[in-house]
């Protein structure tokens, strides 16, 4: 008797003259883009490797499939496991050899379970878009936003604790308006106009004001500790610049589709915008939590000194 056959080969375009067969589970197919529901119609530039229609079940089932989405799921998996690594490290290792406070660990948590937040949100998302019900996909993609809203909790509550080491008073100020501008960012979240096409613009404003809000406590900081020549400036200000240009690569490749905008379908699979936009957000808290392992280290060593000689 022959094999009960569960797979059927699907050819897929890899390049531009490419085919090559992949199996898919019975049950999954894959889509092109003008077969796919209106409400996955995001991205025209990516022309196949869609799943769609699926169940629950299926829908995790995929992740094992090559789609256009497999890169998306991946990444941020992994992005989870790094995160949820570092923390065990900074637990076990890293936070004990700096001398660390309970402060230190109480912060190094929140910003690490911020990132695996993210990260899971966005796998969550990616997983479920293809989800049969539109509103069981449109509820995961608002959560992938809220989960975008967590992670840039989590880069600013190290950075404001230990660039206002010394300043409780700032240091409190700014944690307060960051917090409230998060949960000003849910609030708004929650409007039902908020995940149409209309509000795409607004949506995309409303992240970069919460980033580019940090540009205010750093300014203050780089000015209580008296300017670009002061040790500690030098030191620290340039990797606040790297996380800046790395945030707004990441942002760029999101909103401008590039650079499948110029290769239609091409990059179905590897190289499009919203893979680099994912890797670059993993490398970027990477950074950032490399950058807080740096400072932890400079703050232990160094006592505080009093801001108010240093602006005379
Ligand atoms: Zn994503």
């Amino acid at each position: 008797m022959p094999q009960k056959i569960l797979k059927s080969a699907h050819y897929i375009e890899l390049g531009s003259y490419q085919y090559w067969p992949v199996l898919v589970p019975r049950g999954i197919r894959l889509y092109t883009y003008e077969q796919i529901p209106v409400f996955l119609k995001e991205n025209p530039y990516i022309t196949d490797g869609y799943r769609a229609h699926l169940p629950s079940k299926l829908c995790l089932k995929s992740m094992f499939v090559l789609s256009n989405e497999t890169v998306n799921i991946w990444t941020h998996l992994l992005g989870f496991l790094l995160f949820f690594l570092l923390g065990v490290d900074d637990m076990s290792t890293v936070l004990p050899a700096a001398g660390a406070s309970r402060e230190d660990y109480v912060i190094y948590s929140i910003g690490l379970f911020c990132f695996q937040v993210c990260m899971l949100c966005s796998v969550g998302y990616h997983l479920f878009c293809c989800h049969r019900s539109e509103n069981t996909s449109r509820r995961w993609l608002a959560l992938d936003y809220a989960g975008i809203s967590v992670g840039i909790l989590g880069c600013y509550v190290p950075g404001v604790f230990y660039a206002f080491f010394c300043d409780s008073f700032w240091r409190q100020v700014y944690l307060v308006t960051v917090l409230a501008l998060i949960l000003a960012v849910f609030a708004v979240q929650i409007h039902p106009l908020y995940h149409t096409q209309e509000w795409k613009m607004l949506r995309s404003s409303i992240f970069c004001l919460v980033a580019a809000y940090g540009i205010v406590p750093a300014c203050h900081w780089v000015w209580l500790n008296g300017g670009f020549h002061a040790d500690i400036v030098q030191v620290f200000f340039p990797r606040v610049m790297v996380m800046y240009l790395l945030a707004a690569a990441a942002f760029l490749f999101y909103i401008s589709k590039v650079p499948e905008r110029y290769f239609p379908g091409q990059l179905n699979y590897l190289g499009a915008s919203h893979q680099l936009w994912h890797v670059l957000v993993v490398l970027m808290f990477y950074w950032w939590h490399q950058t807080a392992v740096y400072i932890t280290h400079y703050r232990h060593s160094q006592p505080c000194q009093d801001f108010s000689s240093a602006n005379g």
